[in-house]
């Protein structure tokens, strides 16, 4: 049994075939799945997807490459969301320095009130990160982060820095890139963190594990990240399944 923590289920690629998606998840025993809304569109999409299905559940958070889009009714919004029953966290936010749509300034802003509105409602947070690490990680230490925790979704940092992350109550989260074979970091993490603070997730319909890279990704292929974990690991798949799915349901606070 697994809980894919991270799904764009509600992103149009899915809109001609999502109940058909569900089903190929539950058949490679996804039993669990998180589906992330993170704008105005997505948000509605995933608290749909959750109240039409059981063991899925939404978290609600603005995206840090649309930052400066957000307003203070959206952040009023997002709260009023976080007491939905199938809410189980405040997220994605972060930072993305791929992409320059939002200022730095601004996306760290939007981070920030974020996270204090998480500590408000009291809700853990998924952080997105790209190219950013180190900002990252100065402004969850100095907003207290740690008095909810979170999950670092698909992280592809090095390990200390994942350590660093776990010691502020963050969940390592890995995704399709671990399967890749010139990603060496995801690797180092798989091999280098304990199991009990893992999480696996696919990211879809983006980051498609191996063999199925390039194409649309989807949550039945998050056992191809188990699989890889469990390998590189050297324990069984079987157990990679069972500790980062209870992980999940003690992270998310859902009683199975
Ligand atoms: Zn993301
Ligand atoms: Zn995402």
């Amino acid at each position: 049994m697994l809980f894919d923590t991270h799904v764009h289920l509600n992103a149009d690629q899915f809109e001609e075939d999502l109940e058909e998606t569900i089903s190929r998840a539950r058949e490679a025993g996804v039993r669990y799945m998180t589906v992330v809304g993170f704008d105005r569109k997505t948000i509605p999409k995933a608290i749909q997807i959750a109240e039409d299905h059981d063991h899925i559940f939404a978290a609600v958070g603005w995206h840090p490459v649309d930052a400066i889009d957000m307003t203070e009714e959206d952040l009023k919004w997002i709260e009023e969301l976080s007491a939905h029953p199938k809410v189980v966290a405040i997220g994605e936010m972060g930072l993305d320095y791929h992409w320059d749509k939002s200022p730095v300034e601004v996306q760290k802003e939007v981070f920030r009130k974020q996270i204090a509105l998480a500590k408000k409602v009291k809700m853990p947070i998924i952080i997105h990160n790209r190219e950013a690490t180190e900002d990252i990680v100065d402004i969850l230490r100095e907003e207290n982060a740690a008095e909810v925790g979170g999950i670092m979704h698909c992280y592809s940092g090095p390990p200390e820095i994942a350590k660093e992350c776990i010691e502020m109550n963050f969940m390592i989260s890995l995704g399709g890139p671990v399967t890749f074979k010139n990603a060496k970091l995801p690797k180092e993490v798989a091999k280098e963190i304990d199991l009990k603070h893992m999480l696996v997730e696919t990211d879809c319909p983006f980051l498609a594990p191996h063999p199925n890279r390039g194409k649309r990704n989807e949550p039945a292929y998050v056992s191809l990240v188990a699989e890889q974990i469990a390998e590189l690991k050297g324990i069984s798949y079987e157990e990679v399944s069972e500790v980062t799915t209870a992980n999940a349901l003690e992270f998310f606070g859902i009683s199975s």
